[in-house]
């Protein structure tokens, strides 16, 4: 098999495993929010180490030529471990990523395994598939379903886990002069090359989690307020078309925040910030839990609640004007001791939607509803303030 030497095999390595801890590092210099990348940069790094024990094998004493060459193997799958569960928010036990390698560098000091190299090679397969098998579990804990990248790092780990143990028959294959050679036989060779197009997979998916995290992350920072945490327009839409998609009674409750001017021109737009703050979390705290929830302006906010009839909607606008009133008591701005007036004018949009329809139709629809809450909100107002207006929608006819 002279297209597969193994002086040529070793060289690929060593350049593929450099080319990949380079890329590593650079995506965790691009991301560095991401501390999981800091164990795969680490992995990456002590597998380099680890091939370059492999090449100089023959010219290295065996406590560090085999022991802390593989070690360094071992390590790096802990640590491709520990990245995983960093990922997933998950602690991780720092002194455990070094026991397995540490165990390693002493066992093949001991008989059978300073002995013979078929125990050696068993030995580092079995430790390596372990350290696999913990990732491979941290991968499934984190849940595959929802990442295309976790799947496909998935299944290349489990491939190299499976492939770690075949290599186990293969012992014989792997034996020279008495020393385990990696690449010294064809089929070890395809072994091999397969292990690099494996450690090629791995690090790319690797990457894609990474990328596919910050893409959710700015998909959920456009959809959101900055200042009170509530859902944005955008935001608002998409979860209200999803919450209203049943169909049948639900409520569109339209809310805007009384002569709230003057509250920023007596106490400051700071003070102004923490009114809106302070009005999210009354919303929260007085709407139920399948509610959604928006700031759709200024100090504009919406309240979708699916399945609301007249009573339950109102019942629920009530709620919130009283909870505003008991918050604001807490309200002293300014240093004059008096309690800051704030109130709520409420529209509410009641009708019955016909049961599912396209995500533009029901857009639609629910458009038509919010307009309308939206003018009985300035009836509410110029019929003098803190009032509920209501409503009935019906039927409503869009395209
Ligand atoms: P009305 O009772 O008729 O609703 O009177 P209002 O003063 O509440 O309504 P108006 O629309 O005249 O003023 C709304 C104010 O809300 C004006 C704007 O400066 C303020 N505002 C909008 N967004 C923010 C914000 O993010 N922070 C603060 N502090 N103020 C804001
Ligand atoms: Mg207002
Ligand atoms: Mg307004």
């Amino acid at each position: 098999m002279t297209m597969l030497d193994p002086w040529t095999l070793w060289a690929v390595l060593t350049v593929v495993v450099a080319l990949l801890a380079a890329g590593m590092l650079f995506v965790w210099w691009l991301t560095p929010s991401e501390p999981s990348l800091a164990h795969w940069v680490i992995s990456l790094l002590l597998f380099i180490v680890g091939v370059l024990g492999g090449i100089f094998r023959a010219e290295l004493p065996y406590v560090v030529g085999v022991g802390l060459a593989n070690a360094c193997f071992i390590a790096a799958y802990a640590q491709l471990w520990s990245g995983l569960r960093r990922f997933d928010g998950r602690p991780v036990p720092l002194l455990l990523d070094w026991i397995a390698p540490a165990a390693w560098v002493v066992l093949i000091l001991v008989p059978p395994f300073s002995e013979t190299p078929e125990a050696r090679v068993a030995l580092i397969s079995v430790m390596i598939a372990g350290m696999t098998l913990l990732a491979l579990e941290q991968l499934w804990r984190g849940g595959l379903r929802a990442s295309k990248a976790r799947m496909a790092l998935f299944v290349a780990l489990a491939v190299a886990m499976v492939m770690n143990l075949l290599r186990i028959p293969y012992l014989h294959a792997q034996i020279r002069d008495d020393r385990v050679e990696l690449f010294n036989s064809p089929e070890m060779a395809w072994f091999g090359l397969l292990g690099i197009a494996l450690g090629i997979l791995t690090c790319f998916s690797v990457v894609l989690m990474v990328r596919e995290r910050a893409e959710q992350q700015y998909r959920q920072a456009a959809e959101r307020d900055e200042l009170t945490g509530l859902l944005n327009r955008r935001g608002f839409m998409q979860q209200a078309v999803g919450a209203a998609a049943a169909g049948g009674p639900l409520a569109v409750m339209f809310l805007d925040l009384d002569h709230f001017k003057q509250i920023n021109d007596r106490f400051g737009h700071a003070a102004g910030d923490s009114v809106l703050v302070l009005f999210a979390r009354v919303l929260r705290d007085n709407v139920r839990a399948g509610d959604v929830i928006g700031r759709v302006g200024g100090e504009e906010f919406v309240v979708l609640l699916p399945g609301a009839d007249d009573a339950t909607a109102r019942l629920a606008a009530e709620r919130v004007q009283r909870g505003l009133k008991e918050a604001a008591i807490s309200l002293h701005m300014g240093g004059e001791g008096a309690p800051v007036e704030c109130t709520a004018s409420i529209g509410l949009a009641i009708a019955a939607l016909p049961a599912a329809g396209s995500a533009p139709v029901l857009e639609g629809r629910l458009r038509i509803l919010m307009d309308r809450a939206d003018a009985v909100l300035y009836r509410a107002k110029s019929g003098g303030r803190n009032r509920i207006e209501v409503v009935r929608v019906e039927p409503i006819t869009t395209g």
